[in-house]
């Protein structure tokens, strides 16, 4: 009989068995650069300009808190590795090197893993997509939002139409075959005619991924304050609903699927990392405001980029490892809530972003999650939502009809207010 261990409590991450458990296990890497060269007026994420003196440290931080994640998680493999930010395309390609060398030294990252980058068109230079593309990063994200110079100039952004299709043409020359372009409808001074002719530049590029997202008001922005004085017409709702049935009408005749409620994609092309979130599957975010889901738990790192270095500069050790798991979570000095996420919670949210996707819920993959089947978990709530025509019961699959897409978040509430009954 072997007593060298029977005082020991079990590492929750492995249990016994010394292999990471699938809860604890990260199936994607979140990387958070909080750098941008100038900041936009419509955007409130936690990005900032006129602090590049820090992205030395921060660097160096950020690979603190990678090396601390590795061991505390036991180097568990990686499908997915996302740079998302922020610009990370303002950082010097050195830098992302440097990253990536982290992650790799500290977690297996499986071969095969699509690791992608967000690029605003400005930095995408020959040299830095050569670089970049020898050290790994397979899946270019490009900020274009609207080939439309007047619109572009309204929105802040510090590239022209020409400079997006410029950097597109420059990623593929440079052999990115995975390059999504993201863009922004529902635009103060947008008509749908513009919207049009973006589209049909866009889709003439012929990107196998495309990312659309309505204009949202953020309170504290800029633009929410232009808007609020009567400097900006307000957008109109219903003007953004036509552009999106424009899209979706244009999109599919061009052979992409609108996998999700906001992306379409050529086959083979669906981004893996953002699957993995619309799933509800585990993953880990590092840098300061970064979200994790991680064995029950989703936790948050605190804001500050300066916080964040300051926290990390000292090396710190790492959480004991005979603690629970949330305490564990809790005793990362950059990480500054923590919820646990119950079983019902769990549910509601598998639906809510499950139902973002074409697929839909698959009822026996959602039983064998939770046991029960969601027609058997909300009854009435899916009778309901499928009597106002919201929702349907296809193949084995609960998905939104395509009123439903429009009118998303109205589900979405109904299944997270089901879940506090
Ligand atoms: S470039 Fe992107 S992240 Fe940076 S300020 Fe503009 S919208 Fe925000």
């Amino acid at each position: 009989m072997r007593s060298e261990n029977t005082n020991r409590p079990a590492d929750p991450a492995t249990a016994s068995s010394g292999r990471t458990q699938p809860e604890f296990r990260p199936r994607g890497l979140y990387v958070h650069i909080p750098f941008c060269k100038t900041k936009c007026p419509y955007c409130d994420f936690n990005t900032y300009a006129r602090i590049e003196d820090l992205v030395p440290r921060y660097v160096d931080a950020l690979q603190a808190e990678i090396s601390l994640w590795g061991a505390l998680l036991h180097h568990p493999p990686l499908e997915t590795v996302f740079f998302g930010g922020g610009t990370p395309s303002y950082l010097p390609a050195d830098r992302i090197v440097a990253i990536l060398e982290a992650i790799r030294g500290s977690f297996g990252v499986s071969a095969g893993a699509e690791v992608s980058l967000e690029a605003n068109p400005g930095d995408l230079t020959p040299a830095k997509l050569d670089a970049l593309r020898r050290v790994g990063i397979n899946r270019l994200s490009i900020g274009v939002q609207s080939l439309d110079d007047r619109l572009l100039e309204a929105l802040g952004r510090r590239h022209s139409a020409a400079d997006a299709r410029r950097s597109y043409h420059t990623a593929v020359d440079a052999g990115f075959d995975n390059v999504s372009i993201d863009l922004m409808y529902g635009l103060p001074h947008q008509t749908l005619t513009g919207w049009r002719d973006t589209l049909d530049g866009i889709i003439s590029l012929g990107p196998p991924h495309v990312s659309m997202y309505c204009l949202t008001l953020e309170q504290g922005t800029p633009l929410a304050q232009w808007v609020q004085l009567g400097k900006v017409p307000e957008p109109d709702p219903d003007l953004a609903a036509d552009m999106y049935e424009m899209a979706e009408e244009r999109m599919g005749q061009r052979g992409y699927r609108h996998y999700e409620i906001s992306n379409w994609a050529k086959p083979g092309f669906p981004s893996r990392h953002n699957l993995i979130y619309w799933r509800n599957q585990p993953f880990l975010g590092v840098g300061p405001g970064a979200h994790s889901y991680l064995g029950g738990f989703r936790f948050a790192n605190l804001k500050s980029p300066r916080e964040y270095i300051e926290r990390l500069d000292s090396r710190p050790p790492l959480p004991k490892a005979s603690s629970p798991m949330s305490e564990r979570i809790a005793g990362v000095p950059v990480v500054d809530t923590v919820e646990a996420i119950g079983p019902r919670l769990e549910m509601a949210e598998t639906m809510m972003m499950g139902l973002r996707l074409d697929t839909g819920i698959i009822s026996e993959d959602f039983a064998r999650r939770f046991g029960r089947s969601p027609a058997e978990v909300y009854p009435d709530d899916v009778a309901d939502l499928a009597a106002v025509g919201l929702l349907e019961d296809s193949d084995g699959a609960l998905k939104l009809t395509p009123r439903g897409r429009m009118l998303g978040n109205e589900v979405f509430s109904r299944f997270l207010a089901a879940e506090s009954v």
